[in-house]
């Protein structure tokens, strides 16, 4: 199912999609909620990002291809770090190049959802804490990421997380198609299957550092192909059966 967040009539709501139309969730999407009949138009909803997350874990160097493009080892164990909640932007939001860089890179990533809290969890455990899957936008200016060594300036700007469209809740992430083009071009083109550490490892491990409630976020590192992005470009990512995620540049 597709669940989607948007404002309707002043409030923040979630929606379940149906082909062309939304209904209405009523209750805790995280815990009991209920599905009204679909009312609304999918073309004409204003979207939010699907989900409003208190943190942001993202992985690095999860796809061979990408770790050898940037001339680093592959790594022995996920190497994490965090974006801040206040870099989430929703489809059709602008991502706004700060003046402190001049080398904004896109990354295309597939975003998992937690459900339910975990901690100390094992992998064969991970499955049941996931509430569904997003497309993740790890906007990245690339210059100061090497210039200052850590990374949270360069990660961490606002309007660097485009999360969305929406959420799936029944996938299958093992094998699925990524790809991001910019202005129609194709930059970047993998399959989930690539990644060096999968899933269930992934949210494992996460565990064994911080707790993690349901809405946290979890970006699983990009594949090859990332490059710069500029004022006017519009940036769209789409993973197969999820959709596709589109901002524009300024
Ligand atoms: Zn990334």
């Amino acid at each position: 199912m597709k669940i989607i967040r948007f404002k309707h009539k002043g409030k923040i709501n979630y929606g379940w999609i149906y082909e062309q139309e939304v209904g209405l969730i009523e209750g805790e999407l995280f815990n009991e909620y209920r599905r009204l009949e679909t009312e609304l138009q999918l073309d004409r909803i204003s979207y939010l990002s699907p989900v409003d997350p208190g943190k942001i874990v993202c992985v690095a160097r999860n796809y061979e291809e990408h770790a050898r493009e940037h001339q680093v080892d592959v790594p022995e164990f996920p190497m994490i770090f965090l974006k801040p909640p206040s870099a989430v932007i929703s489809n059709g939001e602008v991502i706004k190049i700060p003046p402190q860089s001049s080398q904004v890179e896109h990354e295309a990533e597939l975003a998992v959802v937690i459900g339910r809290t975990c901690k100390w969890i094992e992998p064969e455990e991970a499955n049941q804490h996931i509430f569904g899957y997003t497309i993740a936008n790890d906007v990245t200016a690339r210059d100061l990421q090497y210039k200052d060594g850590q990374w949270t300036r360069a990660k961490g700007f606002d309007t660097f997380c485009p999360l969305g469209p929406w959420m799936e809740t029944e996938l299958d992430p093992s094998d699925l198609l990524i790809s991001c083009r910019v202005n129609g071009e194709l930059r970047q083109m993998s399959s989930t299957k690539e990644m060096i550490f999968p899933i269930p490892q992934l949210i494992a491990y996460i565990s064994t550092i911080m707790t993690l409630y349901p809405g946290d976020v979890i970006l699983t590192g990009t594949p090859a192909g990332v490059g710069v992005l500029e004022s006017g470009d519009e940036v769209e990512i789409s993973i197969e059966g999820i959709g596709l995620l589109k901002n524009a540049v300024k």
